[in-house]
């Protein structure tokens, strides 16, 4: 499966982040709960150059153009596609998984904010979908980087979530665990599988294998701290 323990953690002016070396572009980065202002600095994005959307676990997908109004007016998107330079695509996450994607050949940046909704509504397959569409990416050259969410260790899930995916998806097995009779999500694995069906190679796709929840010294969970904060992660060509 896909690659994972690859990941740096860097520390720089206070702030914590980690990094994919996958990527092989240092204009990405994970945030922690130290924040992102010093982050975005250290990384080079221009002021008032961060594009984020009101996230509403969806599987809409925003094609950002270059229209810079959207700038300042997040929309109800939950993903965001983009060959624009100079601009870096936000997602903000405290549990749900922030995937950051990008195909050099074709020069496309993807992110997309995917919690178990948003992956049961399919914003995977509907954001390579994009990509293809759009800007003739082939998911043979599309570099996928799942962030920190919510673990398998702690995200249990109720029988109305799990029939969901059962329903849907023959391998929901494989992300799906049971201990002592109860259910644990593992979002992680599940997008891992979605990347590949939808043709990303797995030695394409890198995952960070932390916990949100597990990880109070990093991260905010929703989970654990009910009101939380939320971590940033963006991309830039
Ligand atoms: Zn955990």
């Amino acid at each position: 499966m896909a690659q994972e323990h690859n990941l740096k953690v860097k520390e720089q002016n206070g702030a914590t982040y980690l990094q994919l070396p996958l990527f092989r572009t240092k204009k990405h980065a994970f945030c922690t709960r130290t924040g992102e202002k010093g982050v975005l600095d250290i990384l080079g994005v221009p002021q008032g150059r961060l594009l984020t959307l009101r996230q509403v676990h969806g599987a809409d997908v925003l094609v950002f153009d270059g229209d810079t109004r959207i700038l300042t007016h997040p929309l109800p998107y939950d993903a965001v596609i983009t060959n624009k330079k100079r601009v870096a695509l936000g997602i903000s996450t405290a549990d749900c998984l922030p995937i950051l994607m990008i195909d050099k050949s074709k020069k496309i940046i993807a992110a997309v904010h995917a919690g178990w909704r948003g992956l049961w509504r399919g914003i995977i397959e509907r954001t390579v979908g994009e990509m293809i569409k759009t800007f003739e990416s082939s998911p043979a050259d599309i570099v996928a980087g799942i962030g920190p969410g919510i673990g398998p260790c702690c995200y249990e899930v109720g029988t109305d979530v799990t029939s969901l995916f059962q329903d849907s998806y023959k391998d929901a097995h494989q992300f799906i665990q049971k201990r002592e009779g109860r259910q644990y999500l593992d979002l992680s694995r599940a997008a891992q599988l979605e990347l590949t069906t939808v043709g990303i190679p797995p030695e394409n796709i890198e995952t960070i294998p932390l916990c949100t929840a597990c990880r109070e010294d990093l991260f905010f969970s929703y989970r654990r701290d009910k009101k939380a904060g939320r971590q940033l992660s963006f991309i830039m060509l």
